[in-house]
């Protein structure tokens, strides 16, 4: 297994540093190979996505990303920006599912903007497609309207399109994630207004017929908003397209808290992916040594469950991090009366101390 590791700019570095160190922990044989991205790499290489760094990311097993982008890139043309990078990656290695778990960890409710009763213990996975939709529909672009409200007015347009290939794939990715969950499957969609989306349901359905193991309902995107901070916990897994995944799973994100504790990941077809926390690069902390870096060891969690077929070690990670949060340790960002506060790297070093403390006591039960 070779994992390529891009830490990026801002806290990337000091993150990744930790996810790292957590999955030497495990002892498990792989190999990792580093590489600059965004504003480091357009610094030292003078490209946000260099092609050496293109081409260890294609040759890897699995990436794990930092995060891109600084301020002081902001003037750059477009092309030449950080977040560039993070762009061409998906693209040049076809990641068309994003998963994003929304978790509520027990000991973090206090984080989050709704009730604890109404978050806590929460469980969401949404999968957003990716790579298709109004965001990357052709033709786009403005022009002078010649019919509508106002013919002869300045106008702007965008191409709202899903192919039934782009539909039925990522569908297939969410019902086998329900099978690994609680067989239960949301799709989001807009079927009453958006033919786009009607298509999507009569889809969506189609690729059902193979599941008959998992549960399928659809749901209106204006209902599931409005069910995200309602009763979320009635959700398992949520399957939707581009831009409503991409405005649903920052909602669902927020319910957790805290952006510092989750993780994603970017799958292609054959499960090869990209990892990375939800988060940025936090220029405003970075060098502090206090960002949080579960979002990133829960990333690797997620490398080593969908494209490394490491489930076990992928557990343990996450026990790991639970205990770790039941010991009361906690970075600023989640940190409340009667926790303690630690730094990034004593917060890595206490997932290790307690994946070692797993791997003596599995020992210790077998010996
Ligand atoms: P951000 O996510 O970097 O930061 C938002 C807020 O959350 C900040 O106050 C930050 O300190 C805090 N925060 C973020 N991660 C944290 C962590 N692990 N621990 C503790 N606190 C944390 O978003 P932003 O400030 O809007 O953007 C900063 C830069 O990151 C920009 O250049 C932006 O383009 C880039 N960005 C990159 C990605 C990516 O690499 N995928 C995603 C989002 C933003």
């Amino acid at each position: 297994m070779k994992i390529a590791i891009l830490p990026g700019d801002g806290i990337g570095h000091e993150i990744i540093a930790e996810a790292v160190k957590v999955l030497r922990a495990l002892e498990l044989p792989f190999e990792t190979e580093f590489a600059d991205v965004g504003g480091t790499a357009y610094a030292n290489h003078g490209h946000p996505l260099p092609e050496a760094t293109l081409a260890l990311a294609k040759a890897a097993d699995a990436v794990l990303f930092g995060a891109v982008g600084d301020y002081k890139y902001d003037k750059l043309e477009r092309h030449l920006r950080p977040e560039q990078a993070i762009l061409g990656l998906r693209k040049n290695l076809a990641l068309f599912a994003n998963l994003r778990p929304a978790i509520c960890h027990p000991q973090l409710t206090h984080a989050s903007s709704l009730k604890p009763e109404l978050v806590s213990g929460l469980d969401i996975l949404i999968i957003r497609e990716l790579t298709g939709d109004i965001y990357f529909g052709q033709p786009r672009g403005r022009r002078t309207a010649v019919d509508g409200h106002f013919p002869g007015a300045d106008e702007a347009f965008d191409t709202m399109r899903y192919s039934r290939p782009e539909i039925e794939r990522i569908a297939h990715v969410a019902f086998q994630a329900a099978r690994k969950r609680g067989r239960k499957v949301t799709s989001v969609d807009k079927a009453n207004v958006l033919e786009t989306f009607q298509f999507w349901r009569d889809v969506v359905t189609d690729v059902h017929a193979q599941y008959p193991d998992v549960e399928l309902d659809h749901m209106y995107v204006d209902n599931a908003a409005m069910q995200l901070v309602k009763a979320p916990k009635k959700l398992d897994v949520v399957v939707t397209g581009n831009m409503f995944g991409d405005i649903l799973s920052d909602e669902a994100a927020m319910l957790t808290g805290s952006i510092g504790m989750l993780p994603s990941a970017s799958l292609d077809a054959s499960n090869k992916g990209l990892y990375e926390p939800s988060h940025g690069s936090a220029p405003d902390i970075a060098g502090k040594g206090i960002a949080n870096p579960l979002a990133t060891i829960l990333s690797a969690a997620m490398m080593l469950r969908y494209s490394l077929q490491q489930a076990d070690a992928a557990d343990r990670i996450e026990s790991a991090v639970t205990s770790v949060l039941e010991s009361g340790l906690r970075t600023v960002d989640i940190a409340s009366a009667g926790t303690r506060t630690v730094g990034t790297r004593e917060m890595g070093d206490a997932v290790v101390a307690a994946i070692r403390a797993t791997t003596t006591t599995i020992t210790k039960t077998t010996s």
